[in-house]
């Protein structure tokens, strides 16, 4: 028996998401799929408002975030870090044989415009890395006034993670300017995992083309070409692309303005609920995530005992990620989740929180 995710990624998928997996395969080289793959992508350059190129790539996030500064360090890169994901971005850097400099602020803090400002000032670094939405932490870095910032250095590429907040939260590209904006479609997009998704500037796809080493899977003008012509430079997770194409109907149906309020309004829920609990928010006030709520673990609450009679029950719920694994936890509220999903969540760890303690 599978169980409810209420876990930060991969996140619950519908019933009517999986049904639209099973349409008939078709090949991606036949114009079905060129009509498909141009559908998908003028979608999702609607919601991030922008006409850079959006692209398909059959991988998780990684790949693509591999991906950006391989094909956008050509000098040296400014990573920043404030959690798992951001810090890893780091060493994926320096594994590719990259120069790069990590620039950490404590886990729980957001990323600051001030803290970018001086990093580049330094002349140093011709790209920089950030990650919006920090799932480990559920911090919100404010990637408006750090994309402020980063106009005033336009021979450095801005590369944005933004996994978990693509979809839940407006992303206005044309606004940000981002060189690259990408996300995996496991988190806010409720769509199983194996589908990445990145919008690339005119000005990063020239800079690519004169970066060496930038390997094949991942080159950004091998993409472009491709999707020239609709399409894609290997063969592509088309039944995930079906499932986004669904996914994408889904949300102009229900509107961006009312996804993005339902995604506040269960934030706000999550919030006030682990605080009627006695647990405090983990997040720095004023940057707490509006797909992911951290919850801080008080002494007397047993989070792997909790997580195992929630498992009994048929629910998978989180106990932290990384460094500050079973000190906090983690209340995921993204995707097609709705105030009902929530309740039914919140009902059931109020049953079982006295058995945990
Ligand atoms: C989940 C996540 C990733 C990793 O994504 P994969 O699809 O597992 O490669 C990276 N960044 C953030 C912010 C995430 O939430």
């Amino acid at each position: 028996m599978g169980k409810k995710l209420y876990i930060p990624g991969p996140v619950e998928v519908s019933r009517d998401v999986m049904e639209a997996m099973c349409a008939p395969m078709i090949g991606h080289r036949m114009k079905e799929y060129a009509v498909l793959h141009q559908r998908v992508t003028r979608g999702l350059k609607s919601l991030l408002n922008t006409t850079d190129p959006v692209f398909l790539s059959t991988s998780s996030a990684f790949g693509v975030m591999e991906g950006s500064v391989r094909n956008l360090v050509q000098k040296r890169c400014a990573n920043f870090g404030n959690g798992a994901f951001s810090t890893k971005w780091h060493d994926v850097t320096l594994r590719c044989g990259l120069e790069a400099d990590l620039y950490s602020a404590e886990w729980g803090q957001p990323i600051t415009p001030e803290m970018v400002d001086k990093a580049l000032a330094t002349g140093r670094y011709d790209a920089i890395t950030l990650v919006h939405n920090e799932t480990s932490t559920g911090v919100m870095s404010p990637l408006e006034d750090i994309a402020e910032v980063v106009k005033k250095y336009p021979e450095v590429s801005f590369i944005v993670d933004t996994v978990s907040s693509m979809s839940a939260v407006p992303l206005d590209l044309a606004s940000l300017q981002t060189d690259v904006c990408l996300a995996g479609v496991q988190k806010a997009f409720g769509l199983p995992p194996g589908l990445a998704v990145f919008a690339v500037s005119r000005k990063a796809l020239d800079k690519a083309k004169t970066t060496p080493n930038r390997g094949y899977y991942f080159d950004f003008e091998e993409f472009e070409q491709n999707d020239l012509k609709d399409n894609t430079p290997s063969t592509p997770c088309i039944s995930l692309i079906y499932a986004l194409d669904h996914q994408l109907a889904k949300m102009m149906n229900e509107g961006l303005e009312a996804r993005y309020a339902r995604h506040r309004t269960m934030a706000e829920a999550t919030r006030e609920w682990i605080q009627s609990q006695g647990f405090g928010l983990f997040a720095a006030e004023g940057y707490r995530s509006m797909t992911l709520t951290t919850g801080l673990c008080d002494d007397r609450t047993d989070l792997e005992k909790l997580k195992k009679l929630a498992a009994e029950k048929g629910y998978a719920i989180d106990n932290g990620y990384g460094k500050i694994k079973n000190k906090t936890f983690r209340i995921p509220h993204m995707a097609d989740f709705t105030m009902a999903d929530m309740n039914e969540l919140f009902t059931l760890l109020e049953e079982l929180l006295p058995k945990a303690r």
